[in-house]
């Protein structure tokens, strides 16, 4: 054999550089299905399904393709449950004369292919990853003698370089975004009919997926009944056309916007079929911005939309392996408590966190308010170590791939890089939970009250995190304000929110 070509699960981009130049005459692609990918973090059920279908199309489109593919599956015998592991079974029997693999989302998977790859005595040759808009090199010549990596300086950096929504050297509708106008709640009334976003029926190859997921792991959390995720490209870009047609128009004013019952509401739901490249971004980028030039979508929402992927999602990418290792390590605010356990179960009386963990155990989604300011704030409030709120968060969304989950939760959620990507912690209390979503109304607890039975826990630890932090943030210029406001708390406010603070943290965490 002369290549065997590596394909990872989060690989499976119909043209990936890695199939360059392929010959099947002597080239054979390698795909493995490892028990050790699903237990390294507790992973929801439907992360290791999405992950497993999707891989088995792909295969199923290799082979169909003529192109001769070993594939390891999950439940073959002689699978031993790990990269380094089934790399070896099949370089051993095959004896190919290099590897090729194009670069993997995550750092320990890049350290445990090369190690292999030396112990094997076998060239690996690393390919850049297509998928993406800018590489990781370009990304660090951005980042190169600046001060501050600001989203704001990389986006525009990216609509100047790709022309994206750009008039010349002017940003369409003369601003670069709309952000002040997309932070509407629904009020009262709710947000009426949303159209639900196209589901697919789980086929043949899903099915079998989903028995073997719970046969081979019973006990992981979540759910797999309403497993409706897109597997295939051809799904991918059904949803996508989809979500253009009904809910891009109302994306941008709703963005951060919650309702009881209802994980999507006007979000896209094309995360994990783009995380697994199933669906290119230039395309979600292009369709939505022919939605704006068809007058169909508003600009508020397109550019919305198009900041998330062509600014956001690249720019994270660019974080995580501009720091990657060290990023990890990072502490930045020394949090030291544990998890809840609620987070596993969703069995708590906040109801906003019982609604956002249920429908997260129920569908393995939450949409980016959610994660931010439910799930990750109270995280952030409680103090708890940034290892495992991570560890929660790569486990339970089946979007969730290291390079994309780590510094949104370590950067933007909580904190821990000290300010390298947010210009500040986002916290705030239960009246912006309230503000935003109708959870409160169905809540044993008074967003406004700090103290007493029926506290908040959000505002109640809102108001202790400040007080915690109150030496490291009082000059800072965009938490000026809060600290302000907590100044004007008694030293009895303080001492009481202290005490009740404390038991929960304690009752949390014990
Ligand atoms: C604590 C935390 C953890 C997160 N973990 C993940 C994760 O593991 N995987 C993941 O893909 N996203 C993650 N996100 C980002 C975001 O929440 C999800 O991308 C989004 O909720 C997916 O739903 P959607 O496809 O409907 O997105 P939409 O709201 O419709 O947005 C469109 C697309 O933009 C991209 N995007 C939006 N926000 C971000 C962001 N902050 N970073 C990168 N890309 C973004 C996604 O590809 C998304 O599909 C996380 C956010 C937070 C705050
Ligand atoms: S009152 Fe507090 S705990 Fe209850 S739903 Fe509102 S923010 Fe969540």
């Amino acid at each position: 054999m002369r290549n065997l070509v590596l394909i990872l699960g989060d690989q499976l981009d119909r043209h990936s550089a890695a199939l360059d130049g392929f010959d099947p005459a002597c080239d054979a692609v390698w795909m493995a299905e490892v028990a050790e990918e699903a237990t390294h973090v507790w992973s929801h059920k439907a992360r290791i399904a999405i992950f497993l279908s999707a891989m088995r199309h792909y295969r199923d489109w290799l082979r169909a393709k003529g192109y001769p593919v070993l594939y390891h599956a999950l439940d073959d015998p002689e699978n031993q449950g790990s990269f380094a592991s089934e790399l070896t079974r099949a370089v051993r029997q095959h004896q190919p004369q290099k590897l090729i693999v194009v670069e993997p989302g995550e750092w320990r998977v890049l350290q445990s292919l090369k190690r292999t790859a030396q112990q094997l005595g076998v060239p690996l040759e690393i390919r850049p990853d297509r998928h993406f808009l800018i590489s990781v090199d370009e990304f660090r010549r951005h980042a190169s003698g600046r001060k501050q990596l600001r989203l704001e300086f990389f986006y525009r950096e990216m609509r100047q370089r790709t022309g994206i929504l750009m008039e010349g050297a002017q940003p369409v509708g003369g601003a670069w975004n709309f952000d002040a106008a997309n932070r509407r709640a629904f009020g009262k009334q709710g947000p009426g009919l949303v159209p639900p976003p196209v589901r697919f029926a789980p086929d043949a190859t899903t099915q079998e997926v989903i028995r073997l997921v719970e046969t081979r792991f019973p006990n992981h959390p979540g759910s797999l009944r309403e497993f409706d995720w897109a597997v295939t490209p051809e799904q991918a870009i059904q949803a996508l056309d989809d979500f253009i047609e009904n809910r891009l128009p109302l994306f941008g004013p709703y963005q951060d916007a919650m309702w009881t019952g209802e994980p999507y509401l006007y979000h896209s739901r094309l995360s994990s079929a783009m995380n697994l490249k199933l669906l290119d971004p230039r395309l979600a980028i292009a369709k939505a911005v022919d939605a704006y030039r068809q007058k169909h979508a508003p600009l508020q929402s397109v550019e919305g939309f198009v900041r998330q992927i062509l600014g956001w999602r690249e720019y994270i990418r660019g974080i995580y392996w501009l720091f990657m290792p060290e990023y990890l390590e990072r502490n930045a605010l020394n949090a030291t408590a544990n998890l809840p356990d609620f987070y596993w179960t969703g069995e708590t009386e906040m109801n906003c966190l019982r609604e956002v963990v249920g429908q997260t155990l129920r569908y393995g989604f939450a949409h980016h308010i959610q994660r931010l300011m439910i799930t990750g704030l109270y995280a952030l409030l409680l103090g708890v170590q940034p290892k495992q709120v991570h560890a929660w968060y790569l486990a339970i969304y089946v979007d969730a791939v290291e390079w994309v989950e780590l510094p949104n939760v370590y950067g933007m959620s909580q904190f821990a890089d000290g300010g390298l990507m947010a210009s500040k912690p986002y916290v705030a209390s239960g009246k912006y939970i309230q503000r935003m979503s109708n959870y409160c109304a169905n809540c044993r607890f008074k967003p406004e009250k700090a103290v007493g039975a029926d506290a908040c826990p959000f505002t109640t630890l809102y108001w202790h995190f400040l007080m915690r932090h109150e030496p490291a943030f009082e000059n800072h210029p965009r938490l000026g304000q809060q600290i302000r406001n907590l100044r004007r708390l008694s030293e009895a406010d303080r001492a009481a929110i202290r005490k009740q603070a404390q038991e929960l943290i304690n009752q949390a965490t014990s």
